[in-house]
C-alpha cells in the first residue's frame, strides 16, 4: 500500500512547481485528482487537473458520503477529495501527492495519521508573494489581493504540518523536499 504527502501553503508559495518537480524523481508518485465545481481554466481538462463537477453533482456526492474531505470556499464553488479516487491510487501501491488547502490538509493528515506526511510551502514574505502571483501572471490584481488576504490566515496553520520547507531559493527548497520525502517513503 502506497503513503500519502500533504502539500499546503498560500498561493504563489511555489507549491505547484515544487510538486511537479517531485513528480519527474524516482518516488512512484500520483497526484491527487481532486474534485471542483469550478469551470475549467485554459487547458484544463476533466479527469486530469480536476474532476469538473456541476454544484449539484457536488452536492450529490457530500450526500453519498463519497469524500474524504472538502470544503465550500463560496456559495456553490466547491473542492474536494474523492475517496474512491485515493483508494483506488493507493491499492495499485502509487505514493498519492496533494495540492489542497490548509484545512482540507490538515483533514486528511488526521485520517491517515503515520501514513501520510504534511509538508507546509512557507514564502521568504508576503511581499514576495505578490511579486510571484504578479509574476505568474495568470491573476487579475483584484484577485492577486484576494490570495493575499488569505494568506495570512493560512500562515497561521504552518506550525500543524510535519515539515515546514521554505521556498526562497527554489532549487535549495525542491532538494529539501525530495529528502525529505524520499526518507518518510523508505521508512
Ligand atoms: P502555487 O502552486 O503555490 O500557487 P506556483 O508553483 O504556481 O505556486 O508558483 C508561483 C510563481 O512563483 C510561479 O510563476 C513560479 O515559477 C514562481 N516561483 C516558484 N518558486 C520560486 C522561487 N523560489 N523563487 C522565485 N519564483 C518562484
Ligand atoms: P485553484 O482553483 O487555483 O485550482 O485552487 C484553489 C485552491 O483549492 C488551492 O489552494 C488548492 O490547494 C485548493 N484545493 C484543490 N483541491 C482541493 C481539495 O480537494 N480539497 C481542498 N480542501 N482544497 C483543494
Amino acid at each position: 500500500m502506497g503513503k500519502l504527502i500533504i502539500f499546503s501553503a498560500p498561493s504563489g508559495s511555489g507549491k505547484s512547481t515544487i510538486i511537479n518537480y517531485l513528480l519527474k524523481q524516482n518516488l512512484n508518485l500520483a497526484f491527487s485528482i481532486s474534485a471542483t465545481s469550478r469551470p475549467p481554466r485554459g487547458t484544463e481538462q476533466n479527469g486530469v487537473e480536476y474532476f469538473f463537477l456541476t454544484p449539484e453533482e457536488f452536492r450529490q456526492k457530500i450526500a453519498n458520503g463519497e469524500f474524504l474531505e472538502y470544503e465550500e470556499v463560496y456559495t456553490d464553488r466547491f473542492y474536494g477529495t474523492l475517496k474512491s479516487q485515493v483508494e483506488k491510487q493507493l491499492s495499485e501501491g502509487q505514493n498519492v501527492i496533494f495540492d489542497v488547502d490548509v484545512v482540507g490538509g490538515c483533514n486528511i493528515k488526521k485520517f491517515y495519521g503515520e501514513r501520510a506526511l504534511s509538508v507546509f510551502i512557507q514564502p521568504p514574505s508576503v511581499e514576495e508573494l505578490r511579486k510571484r502571483l504578479n509574476g505568474r501572471g495568470t491573476d487579475t490584481p483584484e484577485v492577486i489581493e484576494n490570495r493575499i488576504a488569505k494568506a495570512e490566515f493560512e500562515l497561521s496553520y504552518a506550525d500543524k504540518f510535519d515539515v515546514v520547507i521554505v521556498n526562497d531559493q527554489l532549487e535549495k527548497a525542491q532538494a529539501e523536499a525530495l529528502e525529505t520525502i524520499s526518507n518518510f517513503l523508505k521508512k
